[in-house]
């Protein structure tokens, strides 16, 4: 399999889209169609060998090994927990990796798909949060992680698909990295791509409101939105994005988004942490929230414990009294099942490994030396 080479000025096909891709061979004098002919190799059949392209005569062949390349991200540990769930850590550059889950399920399989390397955001109860952040990844970054588990789960074909869904869950804000996820998101979406189904694509934002209304103008996928809190005070000390873009600003760029989209729901993820968010005041106060938007759901995704957190995940029972709660009063609920917890693949506790440039890391790790806790 071919990789990344650092050094290469050659170009990555997998950095373009469909049109991109055209364009590109329309720049070294080729026919527009011969790129989807390519591009169909590359994603149908996961090919990176142009030689293998029996239809792609030999001259355009040789040119095409001259001008660039296929290079799917480098895989550097490879995983599978007790339940099935895979995790792949994939090298990006020198001292950066992250990590890609594959979730199988009877009647699915979801790859979580990382969008940069750490996250900026700084949510208290992510792990990713707590590795600061690195860089944005490029589109053949994002788009090659589907590539390397379709490869490795044997995905060849459209009849036979191992992967049926995607979501942008993995590390990262991926509205934060707009143009290269949106790109990734059309190479899902096309059928000389992955094919996959508008609502079979998701991707997850912890709330960047102008670039949901991008979004929502660009592209056709599903959309969840991390809400985690149902009050402003809480949600602002969980998640500090919040004190740009407070719940008003984000339910009101939902309900656009569903205005946009009318046939579409939004799920909203909701982290339940012990005596942080957990209590039927809580539920209360998620349930009104609710009303606003009457065709969306909420998923409630029990916490996942990393190391070095303050947050404890909630008892079994405030789980189950705080679905019954929101189902009681007409809140399509579901609870997500944790997978993979015993490879650390579960929610939250994807680190990878990032050479953090913000030095969040290093702030964190004094401020737990000096025994300091989150005030909540
Ligand atoms: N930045 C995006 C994508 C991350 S998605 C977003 O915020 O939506 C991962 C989901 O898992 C998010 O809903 C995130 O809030 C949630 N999550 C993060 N840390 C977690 C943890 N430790 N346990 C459970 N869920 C967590």
């Amino acid at each position: 399999m071919q990789q990344v080479v650092a050094s290469s000025n050659k170009v990555n096909l997998l950095d373009f889209d469909r049109q991109g891709l055209r364009d590109f061979f329309t720049q070294l004098g080729e026919k527009p169609y011969r790129a989807e002919q390519v591009m169909k190799w590359i994603y149908h059949d996961l090919e990176d060998d142009f030689e293998n392209m029996t239809d792609v005569g030999k001259a355009l062949r040789a040119k095409l090994t001259e001008a660039c390349y296929i290079g799917a991200p480098k895989t550097l540990l490879d995983k599978v927990a007790t339940d099935g769930t895979h995790k792949w850590l994939l090298g990006m550059d020198s001292g950066n990796a992250i990590e890609t889950v594959y979730i199988p399920e009877p009647t699915r399989g979801t790859l979580c798909v990382s969008s940069q390397i750490g996250c900026a955001l700084n949510c208290q109860f992510c792990s990713t949060g707590a590795q600061g952040f690195n860089r944005n990844l490029s589109t053949a970054e994002i788009i090659g992680q589907v590539w390397v588990a379709a490869k490795y789960l044997g995905n060849v074909t459209h009849q036979n698909r191992r992967i049926t869904n995607v979501v942008m869950m993995g590390m990262g804000e991926p509205l934060a990295n707009f143009d290269n996820v949106l790109k990734a998101m059309k190479l899902m979406r096309d059928d000389l791509g992955f094919g996959l189904a508008a609502k079979r694509v998701t991707l997850s934002t912890a709330g960047l409101v102008p670039l949901i209304d991008q979004l929502s103008e660009a592209i056709d996928v599903s959309l969840a939105v991390s809400l985690h809190a149902a009050n402003d005070e809480l949600r602002t000390e969980l998640m500090p994005i919040n004190k740009r873009y407070p719940i008003a600003e984000l339910l009101a760029a939902c309900q656009r988004w569903i205005a946009r989209k009318p046939r579409t729901s939004i799920t909203f993820e909701y982290t339940l942490m012990q005596g942080v968010n957990d209590q039927p005041e809580h539920a209360r106060q998620l349930i009104k929230l609710m009303r606003k938007l009457p065709t969306c759901k909420v998923n409630l995704i029990p916490f996942n414990p990393f190391p070095g957190t303050q947050f404890k995940r909630s008892d079994a029972a405030d789980i189950h009294a705080f679905q019954t709660q929101l189902l009681n009063a007409g809140v399509l609920t579901m609870l997500r099942r944790t997978r993979g917890d015993d490879i650390d693949a579960a929610c939250g506790q994807l680190a990878g490994q990032v050479t953090d440039r913000t030095r969040r890391s290093a702030d964190i790790r004094k401020r737990q030396d000096e025994g300091a806790t989150h005030a909540i």
